[in-house]
C-alpha cells in the first residue's frame, strides 16, 4: 500500500440503531426503525434492532477491539430517541451519559470520536406530526443538535450533522423500503429540503454551543450511463442530481441542481423559503463521503422517474450483489473536486466497505479475504485521487462490527469482527488483522518521513 500522508486519520465507523440495542432502557423512546420493524414483511426474517449488537452494554469489549486495531477515529451516532424520547423538550440525561462515557472512554484510549447526529432514528412521535415532510422537524433537529453538542462539544472537534439524507428521502420517504415505510415517489422531495434546512440549523446550533468542526456525510455513485444514447446519458445525469448533487449543491453552492427532470422547474421546489438556501449553505469544514459502488443508469421513459438502475457485469460483487468498483471512488473524488473547486472542504471517507459471507471457523478465524481485497483496492483508488490532488484527510471503513442492516436485518455482515448475534461473541475477521496491520505500518511510514 502506498504511503498516505501524515496526519491522515484511519477509522472505523458504526450507527446507533445498527449496534447499541437497549431500545427500551435509560428513557430511550421510540424511533421510526423500531416502528418500522415490527410491520411484518419490512425486514428480512423480521429481525429487529432490539438487541442488535448488544453494543449499549457491550462498549467497552468493542473499544477494546478499536484499541487493538490502532484507530485513530471513531464515528458512531447519537441515538436521537435517547437523547429526547418525544423527539422535544429538555435532554433525557441517561441518555446523553451513554455518549459522555463513550466519550470518555475513547479519549482515554486516543481515539477521537467523530458523533454523527441523525444516522436515520427520528423519534416516532415526530414522524406522527409529519417527519422530515413537515418543515418543523427541521427545527426541532437543531433543538436536539444543541442539547447533544452542550454536554459533548467540550471534547469532541468534528461533528456530522446528517447521515445519507438521500436514502432517508429515497428508500424511506419515495420507496418505502427503509423507514418510516412511506411511498410518496417525488412527493418525498420535502424530505430533502427538510434535512438540508436541518442541517443548516443545526450547523448554527452547534457553532453557538462550541462546536469548531462541522459536517455533512452523503453518500455518493458515480453515475454512468447504460448507453452512449441520449436518452440514457440524459438518465445518468437526472440520476446525478438526485443522488450526488442534491444533498450537495445547496450546501457548496447555495443552490438546487437543475431538477427539470424530475418536472421541478427553474424557480425551484416550492417549498423552499427565503433564508433558507443561506443557512443551508453556512460553511462546513468537512465533506463526508459514503462511497460503495457506481450506478450504471437506462432510461425510464414514461414512468415516475426518469432512470432505472442497470446491472454493471465484469466486476466482481459482494454478497449483497454490489459491484465492487474502487475506481469508482476515485472517479467520484475527482468529480467533486471538478464541480466544486475552492469550496470543496477537506473531504473525508465516511464508509466505505463491503459484505461478506462469513462464517466462523472450527479454529476460530474467519477468512473474509474479499473485504480485504475489497478495502486494499478502495485505498488504492484513494491514494490516486489524493496523488492527485483531493483533499482527504482521513478514512473510515463500514464498520467495526457485524450489525444490523436495515430492510436486511443481520443477512448482511459488514464488519472487521464477526458478531454471532445468538451469543454476542466477537470474533476478529482477517480483515481486521489486515486492516491492523495497515494502519501501522501507515503509522511508522509517516513518523519516517518526519
Ligand atoms: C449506511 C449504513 C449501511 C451501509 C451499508 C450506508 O448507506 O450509512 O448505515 O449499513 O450503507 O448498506
Amino acid at each position: 500500500m502506498p504511503q498516505f500522508p501524515a496526519g491522515f486519520t484511519w477509522g472505523v465507523a458504526t450507527a446507533a440503531y445498527q449496534i447499541e440495542g437497549a431500545v427500551a432502557e435509560d428513557g430511550r423512546g421510540d424511533s421510526v426503525w423500531d416502528t418500522f420493524c415490527r410491520q411484518p414483511g419490512a425486514i428480512r426474517d423480521g429481525h429487529t434492532g432490539d438487541v442488535a449488537a448488544d453494543h449499549y452494554h457491550r462498549w467497552p469489549a468493542d473499544l477494546e477491539l478499536m484499541s487493538q486495531l490502532g484507530i485513530d477515529a471513531y464515528r458512531f451516532s447519537i441515538a436521537w430517541p435517547r437523547v429526547q424520547p418525544a423527539g422535544q423538550g429538555p435532554a433525557n440525561d441517561r441518555g446523553l451519559d451513554f455518549y459522555d462515557r463513550l466519550t470518555d472512554a475513547l479519549l482515554a484510549r486516543g481515539i477521537t470520536p467523530v458523533p454523527t447526529l441523525f444516522h436515520w432514528d427520528l423519534p416516532q412521535p415526530l414522524e406522527d406530526q409529519g417527519g422530515w415532510l413537515a418543515r418543523e422537524t427541521a427545527y426541532r433537529f437543531a433543538d436536539y443538535a444543541a442539547l447533544a453538542a452542550q454536554r459533548l462539544a467540550d471534547r469532541i472537534p468534528l461533528w456530522i450533522t446528517l447521515n445519507e439524507p438521500f436514502v432517508v428521502m429515497a428508500s424511506g420517504y419515495a420507496i418505502g423500503r427503509h423507514a418510516p415505510g412511506r411511498t410518496l415517489m417525488l412527493g418525498a422531495l420535502p424530505a430533502a429540503h427538510h434535512q438540508l434546512l436541518g442541517h443548516g440549523l443545526a450547523t448554527a446550533a452547534l457553532r453557538s454551543a462550541g462546536v469548531r468542526q462541522v459536517a455533512i456525510t452523503n453518500n455518493y455513485a458515480p453515475a454512468w450511463p447504460a448507453s452512449a444514447a441520449a436518452a440514457d446519458v440524459a438518465a445518468a445525469s437526472a440520476f446525478d442530481a438526485l443522488q450526488n448533487r442534491l444533498f450537495t449543491d445547496p450546501v457548496l453552492l447555495g443552490a438546487y441542481p437543475d431538477l427539470s427532470a424530475f418536472g421541478i422547474g427553474g424557480d425551484g421546489p416550492g417549498w423552499v423559503r427565503d433564508g433558507d438556501l443561506a443557512l443551508i449553505s453556512a460553511r462546513i469544514d468537512a465533506l463526508g463521503v459514503n462511497y460503495y459502488a457506481p450506478a450504471r443508469l437506462s432510461a425510464q421513459p414514461d414512468a415516475p422517474l426518469p432512470f432505472r438502475r442497470e446491472p454493471i457485469p465484469g466486476y466482481p460483487v459482494t454478497a449483497f450483489g454490489w459491484p465492487v468498483v474502487p475506481a469508482g471512488l476515485r472517479e467520484m473524488l475527482l468529480l467533486l473536486r471538478e464541480r466544486y473547486s475552492e469550496r470543496l472542504p477537506p473531504v473525508y471517507i465516511t464508509e466505505n466497505g463491503c459484505s461478506t459471507d462469513d462464517l466462523v471457523a472450527a479454529d476460530g478465524t474467519v477468512a473474509d479475504q474479499p473485504r480485504i481485497r475489497y478495502l486494499d483496492g478502495h485505498l488504492r483508488a484513494l491514494h490516486e485521487a489524493i496523488t492527485a490532488g483531493v483533499d482527504v484527510r482521513g478514512y473510515l471503513t463500514w464498520s467495526l462490527i457485524d450489525n444490523f442492516e436495515w430492510a436486511e436485518g443481520y443477512n448482511q455482515r459488514f464488519g472487521l469482527v464477526h458478531v454471532d448475534f445468538g451469543t454476542q461473541q466477537r470474533t476478529p475477521k482477517a480483515s481486521f488483522g489486515w486492516y491492523r496491520d495497515l494502519i501501522a505500518a501507515q503509522r511508522a511510514g509517516a513518523g519516517r518521513r518526519h
